[in-house]
């Protein structure tokens, strides 16, 4: 086993560690996500502190150790500084990256869903503050994320009879993890049921499909906006809280 490797990241959270060190939680391009220790972080002449804090992409060395493994060194390639100074930017990436960070298991690194990480990070520094609702953007970041992870939502079809989904009366059911028809609202009806409109099914079947720089473009109701935050939020309570 090596002693030591280099792999691409993103900083999820950091906390004090020791009286001079700091525990960071990144998730690896190589090795998903990671405990590790950075020494010497909490010194003011710290050269590393700097390349690891929360959202910034980096290169990192890592050192094996007896009990945690060490960041050696780590050099930033985006510390996404228009996020950093924008406080619903912050707000929006925190809520995104905090939720990912109670989500993803450790160690099982994916490309694809670093990408997705890191494309939203791209997005969120890129984009113009009135262009869009960045808690909105954090939204679309988790429906993605969950579709990632296994939970593809049934947007076609109804998840009970199976007939093709039709533009009115459907409900989106957290349990069966997709949209109910009208037909059968009438004798499945729960608590986990969600009203949707045609508008809002049209956005999560974009949303599937598309890139957030294409999602910036799409001119989003206030009505629909808080439907999807609901289903979204709601979708993601079901299946992990
Ligand atoms: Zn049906």
């Amino acid at each position: 086993m090596d002693e030591t490797y280099r792999t691409k990241a993103i900083v999820l959270n950091r906390r004090p560690f020791n009286e001079d060190d700091t525990l960071v939680i990144i998730y690896s391009l190589d090795k998903g996500k990671l405990e590790l220790v950075a020494r010497g972080t909490r010194k003011i002449k710290s050269k590393l502190a700097g390349h690891l804090e929360p959202f910034c992409l980096a290169e990192i060395m890592v050192v094996r150790g007896r009990q945690y493994d060490y960041i050696g060194a780590a050099a930033s390639e985006n510390c996404y500084f228009n996020i950093k100074n924008n406080l619903a930017k912050i707000a929006a990436a925190s809520q995104a990256i905090n939720i990912f960070n109670r989500i993803i298991k450790p160690k099982q690194a994916e490309a694809e869903v670093f990408k997705l990480v890191k494309d939203f990070l791209d997005t969120l520094n890129r984009c113009l503050p009135v262009m869009v609702d960045q808690k909105l953007l954090a939204n679309f970041f988790i429906f993605k994320l969950l579709i990632k992870l296994g939970h593809q939502p049934e947007l076609y079809h109804c998840v009970k009879c199976r007939n093709k989904i039709l533009p009115q009366g459907n409900k989106f059911d957290l349990a069966a993890g997709g949209l109910i028809c009208q037909k059968c609202l009438t004798k499945f009806r729960s608590k986990n049921q969600l009203t949707i409109s045609q508008n809002t099914i049209k956005i999560l079947r974009l949303a599937e499909k598309s890139n957030f720089r294409e999602l910036l473009k799409v001119k989003i109701d206030k009505k629909d906006e808080k439907e999807i935050k609901d289903i979204v939020g709601s979708f993601l309570n079901y299946h992990f809280f």
